[in-house]
């Protein structure tokens, strides 16, 4: 039986070496910290959370709450370790962290298989040097990914499909929440025809009140270590401001060949959007990279007709992140695809957040420990909130691959019905993601049993 060696013990890799030890494997983790640093992290504690000491939602029809239901249900380390060190914090579960960390070192250092190992990984083994061996490996670097892993990465990708070093997020829309007396449906030049962009017209008075709104609208600060170089193509929409009151009417607020039905004329300016999954029900503010607070982003953009009463699925952000294009590197069970004994976990994957980054983890470490035993891991399903994130990553979305965080709109819409509150929609659409995941686990229990079993086995202390 090979050995399972993980490389960060953050949020994904403690919840992949808790799976593969629960599984009976011998798990190997490397983590550089306290030996080198990462920019961010404060100590050498496995599971550091880096900024805020919350895992959000609990509210059970909540995107949050799901995912973290159907993680507890899939036997999490992270979570089990997150409630009973949680305080008290509302609907959010929330951690003392120290208390935190230290409950998952414990957990993982009472299997003898169980080996920390402090050290900074640069290299990776070849596909047939992992093949002779049988051990399999675990990326789970995180968004602070050394230099020298980062290299090594780069060559698992294919030409033009490299690694990422920063987010130049743009807000996802709810499409549902948009009024589309106002959007529009038209690519620009197709006149009088329905194109695949949403577009949402500003007058000249509307265009400037937004410019200045933007201008005095509080931004979030870049650490220390995040002096980002942006790269032209991906501004933020306050940077450009920056050169001038008109760029955004030559940039993503150009309205040359866009007809507003209601005029028959361009309008003075207009703002794009473009779908983000096949089922139309999210969409994406082209070219709106914003660093604005999010108070402010949903305060500012609100303004832009059509958006009045708009709801995020994500909101803008520009931070450093090292993270693969996924869908182009990965393969269905979330190993490489030039090298199939490597998975790729958490935040470098593509998910954006802590609990996202521990669920990645927890099916990277399923799948990692069913090949080095020689078995098949079904994947959750798209149609529940793991499954779904899951499929983000590795199917990707339709624009530009950009890391996701957790929300309804990654799940399959329901279709409207009469007099139903968006409230009662989203609790349906919730209930029917539950179902799919109780009978991905009815069916997938056996599975889950021979674990518990193997890790009884084990010389747990
Ligand atoms: C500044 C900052 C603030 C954030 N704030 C929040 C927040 O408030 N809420 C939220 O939900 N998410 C936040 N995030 C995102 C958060 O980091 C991730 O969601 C989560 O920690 C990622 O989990 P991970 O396991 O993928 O990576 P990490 O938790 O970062 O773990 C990766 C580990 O790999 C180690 N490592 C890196 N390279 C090597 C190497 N070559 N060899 C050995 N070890 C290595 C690192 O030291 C690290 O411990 C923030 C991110 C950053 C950078």
């Amino acid at each position: 039986m090979g050995t399972i060696h993980i490389i960060g013990g953050g949020l994904a890799g403690s919840e992949a070496a808790w799976q593969c030890l629960r599984a009976g494997l011998k798990v190997r983790l490397y983590e550089m910290r306290p030996f080198k640093m990462t920019a961010a992290h404060q100590s050498g504690d496995l599971a550091e959370l880096v900024c805020s000491n919350s895992l959000k939602s609990t509210l059970p029809d909540s995107a949050p709450g799901l995912l973290k239901a159907e993680m507890e249900r899939l036997d999490s380390l992270i979570i089990r370790e997150a409630k009973i060190a949680s305080v008290p914090a509302g609907m959010a579960l929330a951690v003392e962290r120290t208390l935190f960390s230290k409950g998952v070192l414990t957990a993982l250092e009472s299997f003898l298989n169980f080996e920390r190992i402090n050290a900074e990984i640069t290299s990776l083994p070849s596909a047939e040097e992992l093949e002779k061996s049988g051990d399999v490996w675990i990326v789970a670097s995180g968004p602070l990914t050394s230099d020298g892993l980062a290299e090594a990465l780069q060559a698992m990708a294919p030409e033009g499909r490299r690694l990422h070093f920063y987010d130049a997020i743009a807000p996802v829309l709810e499409m549902d929440s948009i009024d589309t007396n106002i959007a529009f449906k038209q690519s620009r030049y197709d006149e009088g025809q329905e194109g695949d962009y949403w577009n949402l017209p500003l007058n000249k008075d509307e265009y400037y009140a937004f410019v200045d709104a933007v201008i005095a609208a509080e931004k979030m600060p870049l650490h220390e270590f995040e002096e980002v170089k942006y790269f032209e193509a991906c501004l933020p929409i306050e940077v450009m401001i920056e050169r001038g009151r008109e760029t955004l009417r030559f940039g993503p607020m150009k309205p040359v060949g866009l007809t507003d039905p209601r005029t028959g004329r361009w309008p003075y300016a207009a703002v794009q959007l473009r779908l983000e999954n096949k089922q139309e029900s999210m969409v994406s503010m082209v070219g709106f990279q914003t660093k604005m607070k999010w108070p402010e982003q949903k305060r500012v953009l609100q303004m832009i007709p059509g958006l009045k009463d708009v709801e995020f699925f994500r909101f803008g952000s520009v931070h450093r992140n090292t993270y693969l294009k996924s869908p182009d590197v990965l393969q269905g069970d979330l190993s490489f695809k030039v090298s199939p004994r490597i998975f790729l976990a958490g935040q470098i994957a593509g998910v954006e957040g802590y609990t996202e980054s521990a669920a990645l983890g927890l099916l990277a470490g399923r799948a990692a420990a069913a090949k080095a035993l020689g078995q098949s891991f079904v994947m959750p399903p798209p149609e529940c909130m793991i499954g779904a994130l899951k499929h983000y990553v590795t199917e990707g979305g339709l624009g530009d691959f950009q890391p996701m965080n957790t929300n309804l709109g990654l799940l399959p819409t329901v279709p409207k019905k009469r007099g139903q509150s968006k409230i009662e929609r989203k609790a349906e659409q919730a209930g029917l993601a539950r179902e799919t995941f109780a009978q991905y686990q009815d069916i997938n229990l056996k599975n889950m049993s021979t674990y518990e079993t193997q890790a009884d086995l084990t010389a747990r202390g």
